[in-house]
């Protein structure tokens, strides 16, 4: 775009005013007014396009979450359009469709040095909050590391699944699913999900969700489960136990983040089997461990947190290439005005993701 018609089109889109969803305290969320701020050195400034409703965003809705201090500008899934940009911005211009991880490493300390960018403290103490908005500021590291122009055969909505497709593909990475393997998910919520759909495209033989919820289980067999099931009916632990020729799940994913949850995957992965804990339990929580299971067992316990810049390129990869199909785990779709009946939806489970569209 030509400095003049990108000087228009900025001009066309800012507005004086604009609109933030800000979480005060947990069940208390409003939309309020917020002018949105120039670019500084290497930032970007976008309307959004598309946020999409998180499991994060419902615990913190819920509890307050470790990692961020209340009140909060709120949401992290996002793509949008480069309405600004800040002084140094070579890779995007204005009027680029973008999407982009909310986070983005140092490249410097301890962690990023041993190739574990998903512990680095900035990664999380500056994350990108403010996704439920007319308008969002990418910061300088999150431009130059982890973000990327929409390849036009991707929506809004399915680009806005970077950030939890990061998440997905770094577990996957630790735990190496092979194709022969039988792996269970429990919790049929959007992570588990997105496992699912993620499995499904690397050919793993056979992958089974088990969870609760009769609309839950349904999309869980839509989106292409072999075996589906209800943990609050018959006898679960049979039914796994039958999974593998007899064997029990090669791999077990867990995505509930309740101990409960843990618990239970700990417990039924096969012998030298592996358990990747996926979803984060509350603060304060404990899990007691069997020794003579975990080590007379073989078992091989993973707990991966958050993305690396590798993941995030991974995962654009995956969406670039069309084949996961994973738009289809947004299931609802409501303006920014209906954010605080959003999370009414994610409370009774009614949807799965939910796109918010300013
Ligand atoms: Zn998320
Ligand atoms: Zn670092």
């Amino acid at each position: 775009m030509k400095s003049t018609a990108a000087e228009a089109f900025r001009t066309a889109i800012m507005p004086a005013h604009a609109r933030q969803a800000v979480l005060f305290a947990p069940g208390d969320l409003r939309l309020c007014d917020f002018t949105p701020p120039h670019p500084g050195p290497g930032e970007l400034l976008l309307p959004v396009k598309c946020a999409l409703s998180c499991g994060t965003d419902l615990k913190t809705y819920r509890r307050g979450h470790p990692m961020w201090r209340l009140p909060t500008p709120f949401g992290h899934e996002f793509a949008g359009v480069v309405a600004a940009t800040g002084e140094g911005v070579t890779g995007f211009k204005i009027g680029d469709d973008l999407m982009a991880a909310p986070t983005a490493p140092c490249g410097s300390c301890f962690y990023c040095h041993r190739g574990q960018e998903n512990l680095c403290p900035q990664a999380m103490e500056k994350m990108v909050m403010g996704a439920y908005a007319d308008f969002l500021l990418l910061p300088a590291p999150v431009v130059a590391r982890n973000a990327f122009r929409k390849p036009a055969t991707l929506s809004f909505e399915e680009a806005a699944l970077l950030e939890p497709l990061s998440c997905i593909v770094h577990a996957q990475a630790l735990a190496r699913p092979e194709p022969a393997e039988s792996v269970l998910i429990i919790g049929a919520g959007a992570f588990g999900l997105l496992h699912l759909l993620t499995l499904r495209a690397a050919g793993v033989r056979e992958v089974a969700v088990a969870g609760r919820g009769a609309d839950r289980l349904e999309w869980a067999g839509r989106l292409g489960a072999d075996r589906v099931i209800d943990i609050a009916a018959g006898d679960p632990a049979a039914e796994v136990a039958r999974l593998n020729g007899g064997f029990g799940p090669d791999l077990v994913m867990e995505c509930t983040g309740q101990v409960d949850g843990w618990r239970d995957a700990f417990g039924r992965v096969r012998r030298g089997g592996r358990v990747v804990f996926f979803g984060g339990c509350a603060a304060g929580t404990a899990l007691e461990i069997d020794t003579r299971r975990m080590h007379y067992d073989n078992l091989t316990l993973i707990s991966p947190f958050h993305f690396r810049p590798r993941d995030v390129r991974r995962a654009y990869d995956l969406l670039a290439d069309g084949r996961l199909g994973a738009e289809r785990i947004i299931n609802a779709h409501r303006p920014l005005t209906d954010i605080a009946e959003v999370f009414d939806l994610l409370e009774r489970g009614a949807v799965l993701k939910c796109a918010v569209i300013p």
